[in-house]
Formats: C-alpha cells, structure tokens, sequence
C-alpha cells in the first residue's frame, strides 16, 4: 500500500513550487488508491507560525488536494504537527544511542556518527545519484535546548509514518544521503525518492516568494483563478501525460499519472498559459457556477446581486471575453447599478453627431412598442428602428450599447437590453438624449 506526504515548513504563504509537490504526491496516491498523508513540519518555532500553516491548509483545499491523514482529519500515526511528536524523537534518539551512532558535545549538541560509506539514491525522476563516502563532519541532531534539527526528525517520521515514497523539491537530494544513512542507523528500509525539478521564472532565474504567480492565495485564489484550471496547469509544470491535448479532467490526470514521466529537467513558469487554462475552464461552467465562482469579485467591486437568476445570465453572456473572474465586474457592472460611468471618449465622439439624438429616440420608440420582452424581441426592435432611420442596424448599436452600459463593448445590444428589462432601458436611453 502506497504512503506519501506533504510536508511543509510553514514559514509563509503555500508556494507553487510547493502546490506542485503536493499535487504530485497526491497524484501518485490517488493514482494507486494509496494515502496521502499531510504533516506540518513545525519545529522550528522562530520561523514557523500557525498563520502560515493554515493558510498552506487552506490552499491545498482550495486546489482539491485532500489529505487522508494530517490535521483537521487525525489517522492512525499522528499527531501530524511535529511540535507535537517530541516524545516520538526523543525515543528514536534513544535508539540511535542504543545503537552507539550518536556523541554528545561539551555544549550538549549531540552529533549523528555518518557511516562514512558510499551511498547511491536511487530517485524515480533523477536516476540512480551516487554519494562518495563523506568528508563532512558529523551531523548535529539536536540542539543543546533538546529540540532537534530538521534532518532527524523529517527521517523519524518518514519511517514512523511509513512512508512509501517520498516526492519533494530537487534542493533536498544533495541531502538525500543523510536521511538514508539515519535509515538505516535507525533499522529501517528508506522510502522510495522522487526529487522534483525546480520552477523557474519565464527569464529562467529561481522562483521565489515575490514573483508573479509564486503564492497560491495573492496570485490564485485572489488573482480570479479556478482552481481547477490551477491544477491542471500546475500537473503539465514538469510532466508530460501521454495524451492528446493539455485541458484535462483531474480523473484523466490521476488516471494518467506516472512518475517515471516527470521531466528531469526544471520547468519554466509561464503566466500567460495558466490565464489561458482559466478562460478555457471558464466558458465551461454554467450560469449558476460561474455566478458562485464570480461572487466573491462581485462583492469586492460593490456590485449588489438582487435578482440571481439575471446576475448569472449577465455574467455568463460575457464569459468568453475573460480570463480571471477578477476581470468580470468591469464588464458587468451596469447590469448591477444605473449609475455606471460612461467611457469619455466614445462619448465625445457620439457628442459629435447630432443625428445621434435622433437615432436614440426612434429606438425608444421601438422598444416602447415592443410587447414581449425577450432578447428576440428586442433584436427585432432594433431592426425596426434602424429600418424607419433608414440606417444599418450594426450604426445603430455602438450607440445604443453606450447609451445601456457606458461601454462600448461588451455582448449583445439585445442581451443587455432583455437582462436589465423594458423599463431600465428606456430610462438609459432616455437619460442619454439628454446628455447628448
Ligand atoms: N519541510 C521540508 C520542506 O518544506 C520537507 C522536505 C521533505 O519533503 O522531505 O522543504
């Protein structure tokens, strides 16, 4: 039975390169029916805080990665907070000491004897990578105050967890070594490694916390992300499925998923492709979806839903013009409140024209005219009046568009005209004449 973890510093904000790291793990259990397992690596109290762990919490919830043992879940090898497994270490410890593998200094840190032998990873993605017997000098454990170092316990609970594999970040193999000679000091079998790949910047340069698209709350789930077109672009961020095409169903990405198929290479980041995946995952949701996925952006622009039914009709007829769910209230605003802003320049070219006027009024009489209300109908008044102004409907629409959302793009003319209904349009015509 497959065991993999998550195990995360939580130091700051979930990071992709982090996002990823757990993706794969849980790819590679949900591939197998194995467990995914997640475990905050909280000993580090200066730099760790229970801000940051919530929040890598709630970003893996967002992204769909559930967790089958870890917090908020519990399991049969907790608890999942390091801060919390001292005991676990400190008899760990005591069998390193049993064992002779461990000195204490005169400052009370006590150092791991290294075998002092070759020792081969044999990675899943980075081949077989052998280590010379080390120069280096024995590795501390623990510190003078009792508390041990990451190395120690990372192992401990890898071999407590019994963790089968282990999928992570390229910067620990270079430590890959030590964590196998504390196995096997300790008696125990090391897991299988799988050591990712980095992600670097379009310009090729490491990744960091500042840059776009690095922290998966700012540029995700506060950027106008769905997560599910954040997950799949972050499974093609250094693998390549065996399939036809990139958008693809989380069944088909589970179902495909082979670590023998994660690219030895780093993969390079790229904004504009993952902006591109949303708006594909977008145009797909329904009317209601996308209202409950725009709602929240809604809400930030000031934007009062009262009738849902129109709001999500409003919001899905301009879906294929967004990438982000942050870009829909400007595109939608005016379905929401009469006092939209006009755009100035359209408006002084419209200004320009006197017949404008005249234009305006004849349409408020066909719509005026207009017994049932639907967008048919007032696709048909829009004829009419353009027929009796002996002008092409398409001059008559700019016009019209500016004169019901102060835009001058946007959907259809009678699409807006029909979701802000008979009376609303009148009056923005009518309060048009005037301006004009
Ligand atoms: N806490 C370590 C990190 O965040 C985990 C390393 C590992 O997955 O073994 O980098």
């Amino acid at each position: 039975m497959i065991r993999v973890r998550f195990a995360p510093s939580p130091t700051g904000d979930l990071h992709v390169g982090g996002a990823r790291t757990a993706l794969f793990n849980w790819l590679y259990a949900r591939h197998l029916g194995g467990t995914f397992i997640l475990r905050i690596e909280d000993t580090d109290g200066a730099r760790n805080t229970e801000e940051a762990a919530r929040g890598i919490l709630k970003g893996l919830r967002w992204l769909g990665l559930d967790w089958d043992e870890g917090p908020d879940v519990g399991g049969d090898y907790g608890p999942y907070f390091q801060s919390q497994r001292k005991h676990i270490y400190d008899a760990y410890f005591a069998k390193l000491e049993a064992a002779g593998r461990v000195y204490t200094e005169d400052n009370g840190a006590a150092r791991f004897k290294f075998s002092r032998t070759a020792i081969t990873v044999h990675d899943l993605v980075c081949g077989d990578v052998a280590f010379a017997p080390t120069e280096e000098p024995d590795m501390t454990i623990r510190r003078p105050d009792g508390s041990y170092i990451f190395h120690f316990v990372n192992v401990v609970d890898d071999i407590e967890m019994k963790m089968t594999h282990v999928f992570r970040g390229e910067d620990h193999l270079s430590n890959t070594w030590k964590h196998i000679d504390l196995c096997n000091a300790l008696g125990a079998t090391p897991p299988a490694y799988a050591h990712i790949p980095l992600i670097l910047n379009p310009d090729g340069t490491k990744m960091s916390k500042r840059d776009e698209g690095s922290a998966i709350e700012k540029s995700y789930m506060n950027g106008g992300f769905l997560p599910d077109a954040v997950f799949n672009y972050l499974c093609l961020l250094g693998w390549t499925p065996r399939i036809d095409g990139e958008k693809l169903p989380r069944e088909t990405l589970v179902a495909l998923f082979d670590p023998a198929e994660i690219h030895s290479s780093n993969a390079r980041f790229d904004m504009a492709k993952c902006s591109w995946f949303n708006a594909q995952y977008l145009r797909e949701l329904s009317p209601g979806a996308l209202l409950a996925a725009a709602r929240p952006f809604l809400d930030l622009a000031g934007l009062t839903i009262t009738d849902e039914t129109t709001a999500a009709a409003a919001i899905f007829s301009v879906k294929e013009k967004v990438s982000l769910l942050t870009e829909i209230p400007s595109w939608v605003h005016y379905f929401f409140r009469e006092d939209y802003p006009y755009e100035p320049d359209v408006m002084a070219k419209l200004l320009a024209k006197p017949e404008n006027q005249i234009l305006l009024k004849g349409a408020a009489t066909a719509f005026a005219a207009t017994s049932e209300w639907t967008e048919a109908g007032a696709h048909a008044a829009i004829e009419d009046a353009a027929k009796i102004a002996c002008v092409k409907p398409g001059a008559l629409m700019p016009l019209l568009r500016f004169a019901l959302s102060g835009q001058s793009r946007g959907p259809g003319v009678a699409t807006i005209a029909h979701l802000i209904g008979k009376t609303a349009t009148l009056q923005r015509i009518e309060r048009t004449v005037g301006m004009l």
